[in-house]
């Protein structure tokens, strides 16, 4: 009796591995492409920080011509949930992080190195354990959970280090005989590893973003195979890995410290080893303190809030990419009107320790790409939004389009166009004075400023629309006739004048702007007021006028 016949008892159909490396050749790629994967579990929900992993990876295989492919690990069956593959997938695909190859809907996947999902590579799985078995480098372990648990408490006991290793690893010194015996008999087994490592020994590694490491060796008899004939995570990810032709191993951080283990199955199984780059978690900032971004505390973990909230993918993605190389930043500034795809993304400028994700920031970003949209984007995507959730703007924006457009189309497409919108939840508020079904329910007060007499707020009022006010006039002559009214009043018709006199004016144009503008809008701060009353029209600045004279 030797290896052959145990594992030939174990696995009678197993294919010889020989069919598999065949079946998935090494890839026919230029020098320097780069293969690389998303491999998450199905849980349901996608975290901004899945998102990101899929933004580096699929950047780095578009910038060197390589590959980009989503890797489903269900192997974990308990945790099933409906509909997470096509959650993850058509994340990826709405951000514009198409994988090249492997899942693109809860049931299709493309591609030549599939399948792309764990549960059903199952006999990949089992030919690769019994090429180890057959080669002396696994064994089946027949350890019932109650003897786990009583080696378990024997070590804590004793206060040493817990785990199936060296003397502790009670099936890996049975003889080919007897476990054969034992699962003639019937005897439940799955597979360990039979580790060859010591942990007196330290092994160096390069990761491409955390730099050199150094581990103790893996002494531990991991599990590769458990009970329902699904592989664990470390084996799955050295045998897929390998025949998925992954060059880089782009993952996070805490499978950093299983380096050792995984090397250690590369080299039993006879593969080259990939390079691996961890990544580290996006954090936040608490109370001073560095936190990973939680699921459960932090709505922004949530890929689906940026949706929700209608911050636009564009600049969440910009806003990624900022926090993977901090270099992105000033590029952005030199290269305002490039596409990101020019962008070149660096693995090694990542930031070792987790980079904090600031939603100020964010939202800065998101003003600007906001901002060089076009009245039709800033239309398109408003509406989108408010389909899902605002029904009222939604309705406002589709029976007026072309006013929209108009509304939109303020202080946009010049040199410098407002950014004044960083997400489309903040539109309705931000331009609904141009609106009187909107403005109408406005409740906030006035809020006039330096001139606050009633009387000379009337005044101002009416002798504009009276005297001053005329649809047709240019900028120029619009604003020449403000400065006209200043003078009518009484106040300094140029700020100039007024600052070198004090005392002799009691306001200036720039007063007399405002109290048109608060009168118009109930806002102090608005896009340019020229553009405002055009897009408003004669009959409704008359009417805001004349509201405002009621309610002094
Ligand atoms: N399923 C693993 C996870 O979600 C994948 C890690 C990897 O990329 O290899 O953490």
């Amino acid at each position: 009796m030797n290896y052959k016949d145990l594992a030939d008892l174990m696995f009678p159909d197993a294919k010889e591995i020989s069919y598999y490396e065949e079946k998935y050749p090494e890839r026919n790629l230029k020098e320097g492409a780069i293969v690389t994967r998303i491999a998450p579990s199905p849980t349901g929900f996608t975290h901004i920080g899945g998102l990101y992993q899929g933004l580096i990876a699929k950047k780095l295989a578009e910038q060197t011509e390589g590959v980009f492919f989503v890797r489903i690990e269900d192997t974990d069956q308990k945790r099933e949930v409906k509909n997470a593959i096509s959650e993850i997938v058509n994340s990826l695909i709405d951000f514009g992080f198409e994988p090249d190859e492997g899942m693109i809907s809860e049931t299709d996947e493309k591609g030549k190195y599939g399948p792309y999902k764990q549960s059903v590579r199952k006999d990949i799985y089992q030919s690769y354990a019994k090429y180890l078995i057959e080669q002396g480098k696994a064994y089946p372990c027949f350890c019932s959970s109650e003897e786990i648990e009583e080696i378990r408490a024997k070590q804590e006991a004793a206060k040493i280090r817990p785990g199936y290793y060296g003397v502790w690893a009670k099936c890996r010194n049975l003889t080919v005989e007897e476990m054969i015996e034992k699962i003639k008999a019937g005897e439940k087994w799955i597979v360990r590893f039979k580790s060859m490592g010591r942990e007196d020994r330290k092994i160096k590694h390069k990761d491409i973003i955390k730099g050199n490491v150094e581990f103790p060796e893996n002494d531990q008899d991991i599990v590769i195979i458990k009970a329902d004939g699904l592989p664990t995570y470390h084996f799955a990810h050295a045998v897929d890995d390998h025949l998925m032709r992954t060059t880089h191993v782009i993952r996070g951080d805490e499978w950093l410290s299983s380096v050792p283990l995984h090397l250690q199955l590369f080299q039993g199984l006879g593969f080259k080893t990939p390079r691996y780059a961890h990544i580290a978690p996006i954090m936040k900032n608490e109370d001073g303190n560095k936190r990973k971004l939680s699921k459960r505390k932090d709505p922004e973990a949530a890929v689906s809030y940026y949706a929700e909230e209608g911050i636009p993918k564009q600049a969440v993605t910009e806003y990624l990419l900022n926090i993977a190389n901090s270099t992105f930043e000033n590029w952005r500034r030199a290269n305002p009107d490039k596409s990101i795809k020019e962008f070149d993304l660096q693995l090694n400028k990542m930031s070792v320790s987790g980079a904090l994700f600031d939603m100020v920031k964010l939202l800065d970003v998101s003003k600007i790409v906001i901002s060089k949209m076009t009245a039709e984007e800033v239309y398109e995507n408003t509406l989108e939004w408010a389909e899902k959730y605002d029904e009222e703007l939604a309705c406002l924006l589709k029976t007026k389009k072309e006013y929209c457009l108009k509304v939109f189309g303020i202080e946009r497409g010049n040199k410098k166009p407002r950014k004044d919108i960083a997400k489309w939840s903040d539109v309705k508020e931000n331009v609904s004075y141009m609106y009187e079904e909107l403005f109408e329910k406005d409740k906030n007060e006035y809020p006039y400023q330096v001139i606050t007499n009633k009387d000379n707020i009337s005044k101002i009022l009416n002798t504009y629309i009276a005297k001053y006010y005329n649809e047709e006039d240019d900028k120029q002559t619009w604003f020449d006739k403000i400065k006209e009214l200043a003078g009518e009043m009484g106040y300094a018709k140029e700020v100039k004048e007024y600052k070198e006199n004090p005392g002799k004016y009691s306001a200036h144009v720039g007063d007399v702007s405002t109290v048109l503008r608060v009168a118009l809008t109930k806002r102090t701060n608005t896009p340019d007021m020229y553009e405002i009353m055009k897009v408003l029209g004669k009959d409704v600045i008359e009417k805001r006028f004349q509201k405002a004279v009621e309610n002094l």
